[in-house]
């Protein structure tokens, strides 16, 4: 079995606890018009442009994006790492792109990262018809999920992100149901959720589902350079990025309006 990645980052320190091995598993099906990442879109290999400069000369240094892979190479090289994990609580996360995409490949990740004591993390944004025995299986190896939740209005999800709202829905209630550690992810973006009535619909929806493990992060405009190297539409036009202390209030907000919620980033300074 083989799955395509598009890139490994090694000594990664926000994508769950610890120190972590993050594997960039490829294709997308949601279409964010924030997304930093849009090389990882594309479900097979794509080409991104690029020139570099020398002694005043430009050179063309175009590369493919995406690597096929096994999961056996795939945890052979997250070993190389294994006493920073073991020292900092740390492990292995999927992301991507989205890694529900390549479940089975996913899963055998899985499999075989817990075969080797590593702690799992899995950063998703669940836009995926997943068959319930296969996100069983995801779950059942899986320690903490890093989960987007952007939106929960499903007009704005449908202009700002893309098709598959009911499925990010359905599945993170049933990751939700069976017990699972979920961290909810908001992306805190300009004209889609930065507003008092975004922040009291997500609250009372996370409420809903027992959720209060939360982190919010701020909109910034890292990787808009990409889309022009790959022939694709930036879609925030000049919208600026926010910083952490345009967060606040809305924290604050969501602090009121779901008792108990703890947010990952304070945690981390404490
Ligand atoms: S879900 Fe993530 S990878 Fe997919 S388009 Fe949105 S930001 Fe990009």
């Amino acid at each position: 079995m083989e799955g395509l990645i598009f890139d490994m980052k090694r000594y990664a320190i926000h994508d769950g606890p610890g120190i972590r091995t993050t594997v960039f598993l490829k294709g997308c099906p949601l279409r964010c018009r924030w997304c930093h990442n849009p090389e990882s879109q594309a479900g097979g290999q794509s080409m991104m442009h690029s020139v570099q400069k020398l002694d005043g000369h430009e050179f063309n240094a175009d590369h493919t994006v995406g690597e096929r892979i096994t999961p056996q190479e795939v945890i052979r090289r997250v070993m190389r790492d294994r006493m920073f994990f073991d020292d900092s609580n740390g492990g292995v996360t999927f992301s991507g792109g989205e890694p529900l995409l390549q479940a089975d490949f996913l899963i055998e990740c899985l499999r075989l990262a817990k075969e080797a004591g590593l702690h799992t993390t899995v950063d998703t944004a669940g836009a995926v018809a997943l068959d319930p025995e296969k996100l069983d299986k995801i779950c059942d190896l899986t320690d903490l999920f890093l989960y987007d939740v952007k939106t929960v209005d499903p007009e704005r999800f449908s202009t700002w992100i893309g098709k598959g709202f009911d499925h990010v829905v359905a599945n993170l209630k049933h990751i939700a149901k069976r017990g699972n550690q979920v961290l909810a992810r908001i992306p805190v973006i300009p004209g889609v959720n930065n507003d008092p009535e975004s922040i009291s619909a997500i609250s009372r929806f996370l409420d809903e589902l027992g959720l209060r493990y939360v982190e919010m992060l701020p909109f910034h405009r890292t990787g808009s350079d990409k889309y022009e190297r790959l022939g694709m539409e930036w879609g925030m036009g000049d919208a600026k990025s926010l910083t952490k202390k345009d967060l606040v209030p809305l924290k604050e907000q969501m602090a009121a309006e779901l008792p108990g919620v703890v947010f990952a980033d304070d945690q981390r300074k404490a």
